[in-house]
């Protein structure tokens, strides 16, 4: 199963991921985590992404898109994978498009998560981000998923903050990106959009209402992946 996940920051998009991930046991590829691994290695593409990443602009489309190309070649991806953070401009989404053209290869599944600007900005501010797992969550504007106290919910462990979720320009930065229609992430959206339309509903857009809770969320999700 090859599938896009859209949605804003602060949708709850990866944990939202993680579930899926699971469902299907397909690498879960996350842009961004891929990004400040290498950052916290001190690696060349770390060093050379992290200024951008700060300021909530995009990592330039020479850096990511090969990177997340060659990714989809290793051995873990040969059945499937769920790509989260990517395309998040429409010239990734079209080289995306190219790419798996030339390989043969069909992307069954385009979530789009749909969450209105300002509760998004919300939650992203209250995201604590759990030492041992990235994918535990914790916030602390959301009862379902407050921390224990200033620990992780799930394991214990020590919480922190990502710099660029605690910085409001470089939030509205990465929101006015996701939001843009015309060369932005909706803009890669509304090109698979397209490309389902005019393929017979492949692939299929599975819409989805970021603004409930997460179990309510993960269970429409779970309804419409099955139906
Ligand atoms: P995220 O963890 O998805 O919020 O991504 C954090 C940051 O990584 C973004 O604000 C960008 O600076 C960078 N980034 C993530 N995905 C991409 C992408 N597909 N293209 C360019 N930059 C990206």
């Amino acid at each position: 199963m090859k599938i896009l996940f859209f949605g804003p920051n602060g949708s709850g998009k990866g944990t939202q991921g993680a579930i899926v991930k699971d469902k299907y046991g397909i690498p879960h590829i996350e842009t961004g985590v891929i990004f400040r691994t290498n950052i916290g290695q001190g690696t060349d593409l770390g060093k050379e992404a992290k200024g951008y990443i700060d300021r909530g602009e995009l990592v330039p489309d020479s850096i990511t898109i090969p990177m997340i190309l060659d990714r989809l070649k290793q051995d873990d991806c040969k059945d499937g994978w769920l790509l989260d953070g990517f395309p998040r401009n429409l010239t990734q989404a079209q080289e995306l498009d190219k790419a798996l053209k030339e390989a043969g290869i069909t992307l069954d599944i385009v979530i789009d998560m749909k969450l209105d600007r300002q509760i998004a900005k919300d939650r992203i501010m209250g995201r604590r981000l759990c030492v041992n797992d990235n994918n535990h969550p914790n916030n602390i504007f959301i009862d379902a998923i407050k921390p224990d106290g200033d620990k992780c919910r799930v394991c214990g462990g020590d919480l922190k903050t990502r710099d660029d979720d605690q910085d409001a320009d470089a939030i509205d930065q990465r929101h006015n990106i996701y939001y843009d229609t015309e060369t932005g992430t909706t803009a890669g959206l509304l090109f698979y959009q397209d490309v389902s339309a005019k393929n017979d509903g492949v692939p299929r857009i599975v819409d989805l209402d970021g603004k409930n809770a997460l179990p309510e969320v993960s269970a429409e999700l779970m309804d419409k992946l099955d139906a």
